[in-house]
């Protein structure tokens, strides 16, 4: 508290200092009535006019309201001392959380700028530049949030004039070219959050040197690649940061929302990202899924064989092999640690992933097993097939808690509800049923014109998807039990079908290899991915990525961006 000239500025109590810059130091303080706590900057007690004027530029930002901008909540001069009263941000700063010369995640990274991104679009929206962006103005709240602080303090010539503030040469790191020149404008901010963005990828800023040497570079030299420094990050990404690191405004994004919308689009994988392609000996791949936290992708194939990848970088985890040979069905649990796999011999193996070890064999079938559903607890199993019969499993122990006979035709798919408690069934005799999960009860009945090849319920439990080969796809409301969308775009029979975790639209994927995204209840088109090229037999809509994979009868697995729910 050397510093302090006194423990009370109006109505705050210094406690204790937070830290200190070009102006003035911030304390962490507590309003008197109240004992609430903020964070009051009080300027230097050898105060020039110039330092006043910036200050009470900064104060006069007390305006901006926004979820990543610091608010301001009282401003005033206390005698002789300025001061300006915010929210106290506990977290620290940006650079005080990365303090190593380290690149960042690009998750990480990714998250950072559109924090920022939406703050300084809202400024500038607003009429302000804020012309020191800056690690030390990025503050960590406790929920981990980004917020931008020190607006206006730099409206003055001080910021850029290293004659008249020597005192601030680390903010050159990130100054755009022309606010070097004393011509700041908005895409000065947008550079200077890419020369952030730089050394988040990197572990350094795009220029090094001294004050004089830093400008220099900033007015002439091109910034060293981002990619042959970190060969992990995306060329689609690095272009997007050296075009708002462009040295004329002109060139640059045209706003810093479109710098992430950019960088945003850059840092998804490819469309058409191609994850697997199983060898010649591989059967169809039947089924394919998300980790419940959107971590990984696993897909079982008939090979009886569990693959795995990071679903942000699409890098192969591993490969699991069960010990059938030819499997009929195959489904992996809903947490994924167990593979349920129905074999030519019409039994059912649950094995356990991480041990590749056997839990348990599920014996009655009396033909060919076609379809698996775990129920989403994991603790139920419910298999069909060429037999007709419907029967359900305890999973740990194999034991058959009912087998009824549901279709006239061979069972093709099986569907529990995410609530657990429906069970829908899909056969060869072109109906669709539904049950009472645990009991069997028949609730519903639907019929198509040809077979029924796969389910899929909405994330609510409202609405079932039946994917049929007379090329439709229908929507069942099984509140009401209407069918309110019957989808007729597709040219051939339809084979996999899922919904998007908002519940919005629906991907389905035909025999002519093509996969349609159409809003579920109007039925209309929003895209077509014409990625494959062999019939589609499965489709997983990532959990919290606007991301869809799809297994094709070529034996690829791809990845591909979908369109956003309602936007589109
Ligand atoms: P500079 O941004 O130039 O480093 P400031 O005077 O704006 O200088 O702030 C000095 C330091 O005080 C910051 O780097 C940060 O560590 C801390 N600080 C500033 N504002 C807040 C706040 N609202 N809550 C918590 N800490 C803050
Ligand atoms: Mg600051």
């Amino acid at each position: 508290m050397a510093e302090a000239k006194k423990t009370i500025i109006d109505n705050y109590y210094l406690l204790q200092p937070l830290g200190k810059g070009a102006f003035g130091e911030v304390f962490l303080a507590e309003k008197i009535p109240g004992r609430k706590r903020y964070a009051v900057k009080i300027l230097n007690s050898q105060t020039g006019k110039e330092s006043l004027r910036g200050f009470l530029n900064e104060a006069r930002t007390s305006r901006l309201e926004h979820p990543h901008i610091v608010r301001i909540r009282d401003f005033g001069i206390d005698g002789e001392t300025p001061f300006i009263v915010m929210d106290y941000i506990e977290g620290g700063t940006l650079r005080q959380l990365h303090p190593h010369r380290e690149p960042l995640p690009l998750k990480t990274v990714l998250s950072y700028v559109r924090q920022i991104g939406s703050a300084l679009q809202y400024a500038h929206n607003e009429g302000l530049v804020h012309r020191d962006v800056k690690p030390e103005n990025l503050l960590v709240g406790s929920d981990g949030k980004i917020l931008l602080s020190d607006f206006g303090i730099v409206t003055t010539s001080l910021s850029w004039n290293p004659a008249a503030a020597p005192g601030i040469a680390g903010t050159a790191v990130y100054m755009a070219p022309e606010q070097i020149q004393g011509q700041p404008v908005r895409a000065s901010d947008q550079y200077a959050l890419a020369a952030i963005v730089y050394e988040w990828l990197v572990g350094v800023p795009p220029f090094r040197g001294n004050w004089t040497e830093i400008m220099a570079q900033h007015l002439k030299a091109e910034p060293p690649s981002i990619v042959e420094q970190n060969p992990d990050v995306p060329e689609a990404v690095e272009k997007v940061v050296l075009k708002a690191l462009e040295k004329n405004p002109g060139m640059r994004f045209a706003s810093v929302s479109d710098f992430v919308e950019a960088f945003e689009q850059a840092c998804r994988p490819p469309v058409g990202t191609t994850l697997l392609e199983l060898d010649g000996q591989a059967d169809l791949m039947t089924s394919l899924a998300w980790s419940p936290d959107g971590t990984q992708l696993l897909l079982a194939s008939r090979e009886n064989a569990l693959h795995r990848w990071d679903a942000e970088t699409g890098q192969d985890l591993g490969c699991r092999r069960g010990a059938l040979l030819e499997a009929t069905a195959i489904a992996c649990s809903p947490d994924g640690t167990l593979v349920a796999v129905a074999g030519r011999d019409r039994r059912i193996q649950i094995w356990e992933v991480e041990r590749e070890k056997t839990l348990t064999i599920c014996r009655g079938h009396v033909d060919e097993v076609l379809a698996l559903a775990w129920s989403p607890d994991g603790r139920y199993l419910a298999s069909g097939g060429s037999d007709r019969t419907i029967q359900l499993w305890l999973a740990q122990s194999g034991k058959n808690l009912t087998a009824s006979i549901g279709h006239v035709d061979e069972v093709l798919a099986l569907a529990w509800s995410p609530d657990g408690l429906y069970l829908a069934s899909a056969s060869y005799d072109t109906r669709v049923h539904v049950y009472e999960a645990l009991t069997g009860k028949k609730l519903m009945s639907y019929r198509c014109e040809a077979g029924v090849y796969a389910l899929a319920w909405s994330p609510d439990s409202t609405y079932l998807a039946a994917a049929s080969y007379d090329t439709t796809v229908r929507v069942y409301n099984i509140k009401s039990g209407q069918e309110v969308q019957c989808y007729q775009q597709h040219t051939a029979g339809v084979f996999a079908v899922c919904w998007s975790p908002d519940g919005g639209l629906i991907a389905s994927g035909d025999d002519d290899a093509q996969i349609h995204v159409w809003q579920a209840i109007s039925g209309k088109q929003v895209y077509v991915y014409c990625g494959h090229t062999g019939g589609i037999r499965a489709l997983a809509w990532a959990p919290a990525t606007a991301c869809i994979a799809s297994g094709g009868l070529e034996r690829k697995v791809l990845l591909w961006q979908a369109p956003d729910s309602w936007t589109t």
